[in-house]
C-alpha cells in the first residue's frame, strides 16, 4: 500500500488516543482547578467512543501505516475497564508499540491488570519529588509517594524502563531537575524533560515561564555529565542524551525552542471521536458520526486519508508569529486530544 503523506511529505505513523476528559489532578498547566470545578460537566458516557469503536478505528489506522498508539487523556486509568481496551488494542497484529501515559495515581492498583492485558510500555508524569512543589503542580493535596508507589508496582510487574515525563516551568520546578535524575537513574528509568507549552486557552502560558531545553541541558550538565545519544528510537520527538557514567538516558522535548514539526507524523483522536492533526489545532473532523451511521472501513479510511492529505500544520514553527498577532483563542484543550 502506498503510504499517505501530507502537504509536507510527512507520513502518518502514530496515533494518540484520549479516552476520557476526567482527571483526579488539576495541574494548572492543563486543567486549572478554578476552571474545572466540581460542577464542571464532563462528557457523558454515550458521547465517548466505546472501546470497540476505538479498536475499529485503531485497526483502520494500522491499515494506513500507523505502528504506534498511545492511550492518554485526561487520566486514562480513571476510565472503567481500561484493561479491556488495552486487551483489544494489543491484539492488533500490525501494531508495533502500544503505550499509555498516566499521572500514576491509580497505578499501584492497575499496573498488574494492565500488564496482564498486554501493555508493554508506560509513561508516568511526575513534575517533582518535592511534595510542596508537586502539590502546586497537580493542583490537589496528593503527595509524591502515591505516584512513586505506582511506579514501584509497575516495576514489579515488568514495566522497565518506564518513561517519566517532567514538564519544567521556570521558578516552579526547575530546581527539581537534578534531584529527579539522581533518583530515577538509580532505578533504570528514562526521564524526559518537556518544555512548558501553550496548549489550550486557559493555562495562562507566558513565554517567560518556559525553562528552555538549553537551560535544562545546562542544569543537568552542572551535576551529571551527558553526551548526545544516537537519534532515533522515539521518532525524533525527544533529543536523547546518555549519562556519561553509563547509568542511563535522558530526553529533552524542546517543543518551544527547537520545534520538530517537520518530523511530526501524529494524528490525534479525541475522546468523542474527532480527529485532530496537531496538538494546537482549533478544529477536528468527526469520525464518530460516520462510524455510528454504519460507514464501511473503506469509507472511514477515505475520511482519514482526505484529512491527512491536506494537512499542513506546523504551529510550533509559527508560534512566534502567531503570538505576535495575539493569542489564538480557540485551540482544543490538551486533555481532550491527549498530551
Ligand atoms: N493524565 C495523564 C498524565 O498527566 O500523564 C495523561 C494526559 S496528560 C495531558 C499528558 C502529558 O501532557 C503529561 O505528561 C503532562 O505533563 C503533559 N502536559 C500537560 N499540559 C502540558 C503543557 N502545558 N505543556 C507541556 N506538557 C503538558
Ligand atoms: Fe490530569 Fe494529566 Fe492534565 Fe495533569 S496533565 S490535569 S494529570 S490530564
Ligand atoms: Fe506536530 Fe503540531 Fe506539535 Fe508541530 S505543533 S510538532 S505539527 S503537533
Amino acid at each position: 500500500m502506498k503510504p499517505i503523506v501530507d502537504k509536507f511529505n510527512r507520513q502518518i505513523k502514530d496515533l494518540r488516543i484520549s479516552i476520557t476528559d476526567k482527571c483526579n489532578f488539576r495541574c494548572p498547566y492543563c486543567m486549572p482547578a478554578d476552571v474545572y470545578k466540581k460542577d464542571y460537566r464532563f462528557l457523558t458516557h454515550s458521547q465517548l467512543l466505546r472501546y470497540e469503536e476505538i479498536e475499529r478505528i485503531a485497526r483502520i489506522f494500522t491499515g494506513l501505516g500507523v505502528r504506534k498508539i498511545r492511550i492518554t487523556g485526561g487520566e486514562p486509568l480513571l476510565r472503567v475497564g481500561i484493561e479491556n481496551l488495552v486487551g483489544l488494542l494489543s491484539e492488533i497484529e500490525d501494531l508495533e508499540d502500544l503505550t499509555l501515559t498516566t499521572n500514576g495515581y491509580l497505578l499501584k492498583k492497575k499496573a498488574k491488570s494492565l500488564r496482564d492485558a498486554g501493555l508493554k510500555r508506560l509513561t508516568v508524569s511526575l513534575d517533582s519529588l518535592d511534595d510542596e512543589v508537586f502539590k502546586k503542580l497537580n493542583g490537589t493535596e496528593f503527595s509524591v509517594n502515591k505516584v512513586l508507589d505506582g511506579i514501584y508496582e509497575a516495576e514489579i510487574c515488568g514495566f522497565k524502563p518506564i518513561k517519566i515525563n517532567v514538564v519544567v516551568q521556570r521558578g516552579i520546578n526547575d530546581e527539581s531537575i537534578q534531584e529527579m535524575i539522581g533518583f530515577f537513574k538509580e532505578r533504570g528509568h528514562i526521564i524526559r524533560f518537556i518544555e512548558y507549552m501553550d496548549v489550550g486557552n486557559i493555562n495562562n502560558w507566558k513565554p517567560e515561564d518556559v525553562f528552555s531545553a538549553e537551560e535544562i541541558r545546562q542544569r543537568i550538565e552542572d551535576r551529571f555529565p551527558i553526551e548526545p545519544a544516537d537519534p532515533g528510537g522515539e521518532g525524533g520527538v525527544a533529543e536523547r542524551y546518555l549519562l556519561k557514567d553509563g547509568t542511563g538516558e535522558i530526553g529533552i522535548i524542546a517543543s518551544i525552542t527547537r520545534p520538530f514539526c517537520i518530523g511530526c507524523t501524529r494524528m490525534r483522536l479525541s475522546l468523542d471521536g474527532r480527529l485532530y492533526t496537531c496538538l494546537f489545532a482549533q478544529k477536528g473532523t468527526d469520525l464518530k458520526g460516520p462510524l455510528r451511521a454504519s460507514a464501511s472501513d473503506e469509507e472511514i479510511m477515505d475520511i482519514i486519508r482526505n484529512i491527512w492529505k491536506v494537512r499542513e500544520d506546523h504551529y510550533s514553527e509559527l508560534r512566534a508569529e502567531i503570538l505576535k498577532k495575539g493569542f489564538s483563542k480557540n485551540k482544543i484543550e490538551m486533555f481532550r486530544i491527549g498530551g
